[in-house]
């Protein structure tokens, strides 16, 4: 499975820096890079981001979207405006928005089922604390994070034709103390999750369980990032800090789908 490699640019760059990072990307990705690349710019920058990657292989993200079609919902922005300006990626349940905006499992939930029926795939992201790390409770939390979304994303409640081996879902396993801090979870750790996410997706998604791309996210820099590729299920990365500059954005791809290669 093509590996995904996925910049999530939080709160950075003005509608100009993003088109002046744009034009760098456009000159220096490759032909065949192996691994599919998508920007997820503020919401500020999201049209003109999507006009500057028309002819590219690159895909346009949201880092965010409101469960509800339309409504009284003041800063919120709906499934169907992404879905309208050619986004394929949304990204749903970052720790950020869970930290810092009390997102809540439910509310998870009803969006990953709003990008769904939107016919755009979720980059939906799950992990644990430090302080559950520290309690041996990763595979509990990241469990119920799952059981939580899943009834959101079963095979039935795909939209038709999106059905099959390659379901539209990315999970992105983000441990909340590797995001931003510098601290990257050991190779082996993550393969640990990722192995166990996607035991978990066979037992409710059977075979199509397979075609779900599982992302490691967390101080990922071009450094890094090889051994975590190599990792079975490592199937890409969720970056930030290191997807602000162009050329350690083409590092990270060249580097995911050498990794993804030699595994
Ligand atoms: C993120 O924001 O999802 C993230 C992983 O950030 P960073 O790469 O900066 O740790």
């Amino acid at each position: 499975m093509l590996p995904l490699l996925v910049a999530n640019w939080k709160m950075h760059k003005t509608k100009a820096d993003a088109l002046a990072f744009i034009d760098e990307l456009r000159r220096l990705w490759p032909d065949r890079p192996g691994c599919e690349g998508a920007i997820a710019p503020p919401f500020t920058a999201l049209d003109a981001v999507g006009g500057a990657l028309r002819g590219t292989a690159i895909a346009l993200a949201a880092q965010n979207v409101h469960w509800e079609e339309e409504g009284a919902f003041t800063g919120e922005v709906a499934a169907r405006f992404l879905a309208d300006l050619g986004c394929r990626y949304v990204i749903v349940g970052h720790s950020e928005r869970r930290s810092q905006w009390g997102e809540t499992d439910e509310q998870i939930a009803r969006k990953l089922q709003t990008v769904l029926a939107h016919g755009m795939a979720p980059v939906w992201c799950i992990g644990e604390s430090l302080r559950e790390r520290e309690a041996g409770r990763v595979l509990e939390v990241v469990g119920r994070q799952l059981a939580a979304g899943l009834g959101a994303v079963t095979p039935a409640r795909m939209p038709p034709g999106r059905r099959g081996p390659e379901l539209p879902l990315v999970i992105a396993y983000e441990p909340v103390w590797a995001i931003g801090t510098g601290r990257i979870a050991e190779p082996k750790q993550v393969q640990e999750v990722h192995a166990a996410v996607r035991q978990w997706l066979r037992d409710r998604l059977g075979g199509a369980a397979d075609g779900v791309r599982l992302l490691y996210g967390g101080s990922v820099t071009p450094e890094n990032v090889a051994a975590m590729a190599a990792q079975p299920d490592v199937n890409g990365a969720l970056v930030g800090g290191a997807s602000l500059d162009a050329k350690q954005f083409v590092l990270l791809a060249q580097r995911i789908a050498r990794g993804g290669a030699s595994s």
